[in-house]
């Protein structure tokens, strides 16, 4: 581990990440702040929220406007920014409350993401520099791969096994064609091999389930012949672009000995901080992020995976003092990609995984009194950048057993041999 450091900059992740779509990504030197969390004890009266799943279903059920107008901002139809994103909140939703109505409100908006597929507004939106040369063709969160993704997951939850085989078979199709970029798991080969494992877990025929994970272990290789097994000056370590997401793809899709030597040099490269510990969003930068995208809860979530398969003492004391910078930057954003959203289910899945309930009552105190602030231009339909992530994860984090990170972690949070 380095030795600790007194100042450093935590970056403005939302700005960060809207900078890295498009390729311009940059970090302005000397402008960055260290941003205080807003202190949940205050002196203001904490305002109790309504039931997450009540609003969802308000907002995005079947008798919802939303729904019958099926009037989105564009991206209309991706994962992470429309309707794809709102069918598999509403499919996640009915899960926990084993409620079918919520389900087929679910199938309702997959339809009508299939439906509006090929308008020239499903993907990409000129307004919100979203384009294929930025966002690509085999994005799960941005492009077809992921409307075929949840497709499947939603037609294998209805009863439909063959709706779901042949949306399966479409997303195998669109996964191997055009793969733009091969060590990312927001943008490229990495989120694909997560979807491709977790389809590959239901029970379709053997030859579907032999294809993906074939094709998950073809890009989770892919990846490490691209980036190499060591650390290089500037790469990204956060979770969305960077090693950590590249770490837990690997743990996830049955590879861990492929990460054993980055997981190594990322844990003799964690700066302490006081009873915390960090990584900057690149090596040898000195920029921090908070959030999911490219900062301490990435990593949170990425070591709570190594943890679940190593069960060393040495990796549970990291996850406490990684928890504890998540919670020392608590994000006033609320979204689950770059701000409180994504901290809050992350922290909670790891107060799962470890039985570590404190970290679940702090964070749902938090929770039942945050007031989110949000970027002019939010989408409040959006997963990954809108109230709905917040929402999503408030349900995760409220009523699950298990809780999950919205599309990218699935299954228990137990290991096998448990
Ligand atoms: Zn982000």
């Amino acid at each position: 581990m380095k030795t600790g450091i007194r100042n450093f900059s935590l970056i403005e992740e939302a700005d960060l990440h809207a900078r890295s779509y498009t390729g311009t990504f940059v970090i302005r030197a000397g402008t960055h702040f260290v941003r205080k969390a807003p202190n949940p004890m205050s002196s203001r009266a904490p305002k109790r929220s309504a039931d997450p799943i009540r609003e969802m279903r308000a907002l995005y059920g079947l008798d919802s406007r939303a729904l019958r107008e099926f009037s989105l901002v564009p991206p209309q139809c991706s994962l992470a920014l429309g309707a794809s994103g709102i069918a598999y909140s509403l499919a996640r939703a009915a899960d926990l409350l084993h409620d079918s109505d919520l389900l087929l409100a679910a199938d309702a908006w997959i339809a009508a993401a299939e439906q509006h597929a090929s308008s020239k507004r499903a993907f990409v939106s000129s307004a919100q520099r979203l384009t294929r040369r930025t966002i690509g063709f085999a994005s799960l969160p941005f492009a077809e791969p992921g409307l075929l993704y949840v497709k499947s997951l939603i037609r294998r939850r209805i009863g439909d096994p063959a709706g779901a085989d042949a949306a399966t078979r479409q997303f195998i199709t669109l996964a191997k064609t055009r793969l733009s970029r091969v060590a990312n798991v927001h943008l490229g080969g990495l989120g694909l091999a997560l979807a491709a494992k977790h389809l590959a877990t239901y029970g379709s025929s053997t030859r579907i389930q032999t294809e993906l994970s074939n094709l998950s272990h073809r890009y989770v290789r892919l990846a490490w012949a691209k980036t190499g097994a060591h650390i290089r000056p500037n790469q990204r370590l956060g979770f969305a672009h960077g090693i950590a997401g590249q770490v837990f793809a690997t743990y996830a899709c049955g590879l861990p000995e492929a990460a054993l030597p980055m997981v190594g040099q990322l844990r003799d490269t964690a700066i302490p901080l006081r009873k915390a510990v960090i990584w900057p969003v690149r090596a040898g930068s000195a920029n921090f992020g908070a959030g999911w995208c490219n900062g301490f809860a990435g990593h949170l979530l990425m070591w709570t995976k190594v943890w679940q398969h190593s069960r060393s003492s040495e990796d549970r004391e990291l996850l406490d003092r990684i928890a504890w910078a998540v919670w020392k930057y608590r994000m006033p954003l609320g979204s689950l990609c770059c701000g409180a959203a994504g901290q809050a289910v992350i922290l909670v899945s790891f107060s799962s995984a470890t039985e570590d309930y404190h970290w679940k009552r702090k964070t749902l105190d938090w929770l039942h009194s945050f007031r989110p602030r949000w970027p002019r231009e939010s989408r409040p339909q959006s997963l990954f950048q809108g109230k709905l992530g917040l929402l999503l994860a408030r349900a995760e984090c409220e009523y699950a057993t298990r809780p999950q990170f919205p599309v990218y972690q699935h299954g228990p949070c137990l290991p096998p041999n448990r």
